[in-house]
C-alpha cells in the first residue's frame, strides 16, 4: 500500500517551506518533497572551501524588529523559531552620478539627495515619502496573513471593517502599478531612476510594472527615520534551516534530493504525487511551490485545459548571471556588504548587463568565510536574456566562451574597487541562466513570472483542481521573499480553514 499523509508540497522554497510549517503547525502530517541537495530554493546556501554561498537573496528587512509587517517574521514567529540578525543601514551605489555611500533612514538619503542634486531635491523626496506613509500604512492594516483564499474577500475586509475604516482612501492604491503615484510627485530624473531600481531589484520589472503596494511598504520600512535593514546570520541557509526546523517541531517532514514527477488526479481532484523513481504517495492536498511553468509539466495535458492553456501564457521575467568568489580580505576594511552597480540609465533600468548587485555578507558576518577572507556573490537581476543560452551545453567550449564574455562586467566593476580582486581569489564560479536553472529549479532560469501591476494582481494560491493549490513566486502577492512567505500562508490558510486561521492571527495579534 503507498504512503498517505495530509498534505504534500512540491519544492522547499521559502513559499512552499511556510505553507507547510504552517500546516504541520495546524495539525497536520505535511511532507515537503525538494528536488535539490538543500531545502531553499532561490534562497538556499552552499560551501565551498569553508566559504558559505548565497544563492538568491541578498536584501532582508523586516526581520529584526516585533511587531513585523514582513509575513516571513509573523511566519517565524508563529512557529517559534527566532533568527538571529544583524542590523545595518548602509550600502554603496555606483550610478553614473557617482560611487555613493546610501542607505535606509529618511535622513541619511535626504543629505545625499541634498548634496548631489539640491535642498529642493531633498525636499521632493521627503514629500513624496508623505504621500506613500498612508498607503503603507493602508497595506500594514490588511496584513496578508489574514486573507484566506477562496473565502469572501468581502466579509474578511467588513471583519476588520473598524481596522481599515481610516485607510480607505489610500487604499484604492494598493492593487495596481507604482509608476502613476511616481509620475505625479516626482520629476528629479534621479529620483526616478532610484525608484525604478528599487522597483526592478524587487519585481524583476521597472516602476510601471511593479506593485504600489508592494513599494510603499517597502518604502515605508526603508525610509522610516529608525529603518535598518537585517542580514540573518549565518545567510539565507539560515532562514530555511529555522523554517525547517519550525516544520519538523510540528511533525512534518521534508526530504530532500526527491524530484516528483507528476500529481496524481482523479477526476479533477489531486490525491497524490508520483517521485522520479517510481514511488506514489497519496495526500488529501497536494501543494505546488514550483514555478508555473514547471507546475503545468506536473499535471496531465488533459485536465483543466482552459487553466493550464491560460497560464502556460504567463510571461517570464529574464534571467541572471552570476559571481561567486571566496578572496582575501586584507586591507579591505571598508568594504560595504552591498554595492549596486547601474551602468547607464538612458539605457532603460532593464537592459542587459546595465545593472548588477554586490553581496559580501562575511563584512557583517564573519561566520561566512574562513578567517581574513571574504565571501561575494554578485548577480545581474534579471536582466540576462534567456535565449543566447538556451541551446548551448553547459561545459561546451561555447558555453564557457560565452560565459566568459557576459560575466565579464562583474570583474570590471570589482576591479574599480578592488584592482587586484583576481589575484585574491581562491573560490571563482560563475554563473549563467543555465546554471540558475540548474540549481534554483525555476523554468529557463526566471526571476518569476513578469505579469504587470497594471493588468492586476498575481493569480491567488487555488487551482481549478480540487485539493491541489500553489504558493510561492508564481502567486499572489508575486515574488520576492515576504510575498512568497505570504503566498505560503495563504495556501496553509486556505487548507487549514477559518479557525486555524483565527487562532493563528489572535497569536501573532494580527
Ligand atoms: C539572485 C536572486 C536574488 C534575489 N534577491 C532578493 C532579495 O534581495 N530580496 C528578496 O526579497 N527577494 C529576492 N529574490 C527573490 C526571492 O528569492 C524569490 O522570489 C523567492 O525565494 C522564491 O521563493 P518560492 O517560494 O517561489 O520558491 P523557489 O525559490 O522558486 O523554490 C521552488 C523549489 O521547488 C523545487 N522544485 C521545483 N520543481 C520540483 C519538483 N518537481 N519536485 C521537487 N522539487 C521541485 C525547486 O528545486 C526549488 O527548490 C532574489 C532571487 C534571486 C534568484
Amino acid at each position: 500500500m503507498s504512503r498517505h499523509c495530509d498534505v504534500i508540497v512540491v519544492g522547499s522554497g521559502i513559499g512552499g517551506l511556510c505553507c507547510g510549517a504552517l500546516c504541520a503547525r495546524g495539525g497536520r502530517d505535511v511532507l515537503v518533497l525538494e528536488a535539490h541537495s538543500q531545502p531553499g530554493g532561490a534562497a538556499h546556501g552552499f560551501t565551498r572551501s569553508g566559504y558559505h554561498f548565497e544563492s538568491g537573496p541578498s536584501l532582508w528587512s523586516g526581520l529584526g524588529r516585533w511587531p513585523s509587517s514582513n509575513p516571513l517574521a509573523q511566519i517565524l514567529r508563529a512557529l517559534d523559531q527566532p533568527l538571529e540578525v544583524i542590523s545595518y543601514r548602509d550600502w554603496d551605489v555606483i550610478f553614473p552620478e557617482g560611487h555613493l555611500r546610501i542607505g535606509v533612514g529618511s535622513t541619511d538619503f535626504e543629505a545625499v539627495v541634498s548634496d548631489l542634486r539640491s535642498p529642493a531635491v531633498a525636499q521632493e523626496w521627503r514629500s513624496f515619502m508623505e504621500v506613500l506613509q498612508p498607503i503603507a500604512a493602508a497595506a500594514d492594516a490588511l496584513p496578508l496573513l489574514a486573507l484566506r483564499p477562496g473565502a469572501d474577500v468581502m466579509g474578511q475586509l467588513l471583519r476588520r471593517g473598524s481596522q481599515l475604516l481610516p485607510h480607505l482612501a489610500a487604499m484604492r492604491h494598493l492593487g495596481g502599478a507604482f509608476a502613476p503615484l511616481v509620475d505625479k510627485h516626482l520629476s528629479d530624473p534621479f529620483l526616478r531612476h532610484w525608484v525604478d531600481l528599487l522597483c526592478f531589484l524587487i519585481s524583476g520589472m521597472p516602476m510601471a510594472d511593479t506593485n504600489a503596494a508592494a513599494m510603499a511598504t517597502l518604502f515605508g520600512e526603508w525610509f522610516d527615520p529608525e529603518a535598518s535593514l537585517d542580514y540573518p546570520k549565518g545567510g539565507s541557509a539560515a532562514v530555511a534551516a529555522a523554517l525547517v526546523r519550525g516544520l519538523e517541531a510540528h511533525g512534518g517532514q521534508l526530504q530532500l534530493r526527491c524530484s516528483v514527477r507528476r500529481v496524481l488526479l482523479e477526476g479533477e481532484r489531486a490525491v497524490g504525487v508520483e517521485l522520479e523513481n517510481g514511488e506514489q504517495i497519496r495526500a488529501d492536498h497536494v501543494v505546488s511551490n514550483a514555478d508555473i511553468w514547471s507546475t503545468l509539466e506536473l499535471l496531465p495535458q488533459e485536465s483543466v485545459q482552459r487553466w493550464q492553456r491560460k497560464r502556460a501564457q504567463t510571461p517570464a521575467c529574464q534571467s541572471f548571471l552570476h559571481l561567486h568568489l571566496g578572496f582575501d580580505a586584507t586591507g579591505l576594511e571598508d568594504l560595504p556588504i552591498h554595492t549596486v552597480w547601474v551602468g547607464d540609465w538612458e539605457r532603460g533600468i532593464t537592459a542587459d548587463r546595465n545593472a548588477a548587485v554586490f553581496s559580501v555578507p562575511s563584512v557583517l558576518d564573519p561566520s561566512m568565510a574562513p578567517a581574513g577572507r571574504h565571501v561575494l556573490h554578485a548577480y545581474t537581476p534579471a536582466n540576462e536574456p534567456w535565449d543566447p543560452w538556451s541551446s548551448l551545453q553547459r561545459g561546451s567550449a561555447a558555453y564557457e566562451q560565452l560565459k566568459r564574455e557576459r560575466c565579464s562586467l562583474f570583474w570590471q566593476v570589482l576591479e574599480q574597487r578592488i584592482p587586484d580582486i583576481r589575484d585574491r581569489c581562491d573560490v571563482v564560479m560563475e554563473g549563467t541562466p543555465l546554471s540558475h536553472r540548474h540549481f534554483l529549479g525555476v523554468h529557463k532560469g526566471s526571476y518569476g513570472p513578469a505579469l504587470s501591476a497594471a493588468d492586476g494582481l498575481f493569480p491567488g494560491v487555488t487551482t481549478p483542481l480540487e485539493g491541489f493549490w500553489m504558493c510561492g513566486a508564481s502567486t499572489f502577492p508575486g515574488i520576492g521573499i515576504p510575498p512568497v512567505a505570504a503566498s505560503g500562508a495563504l495556501a496553509a490558510n486556505g487548507i487549514l480553514g477559518r479557525k486555524a486561521q483565527q487562532e493563528l492571527l489572535e497569536s501573532l495579534s494580527l
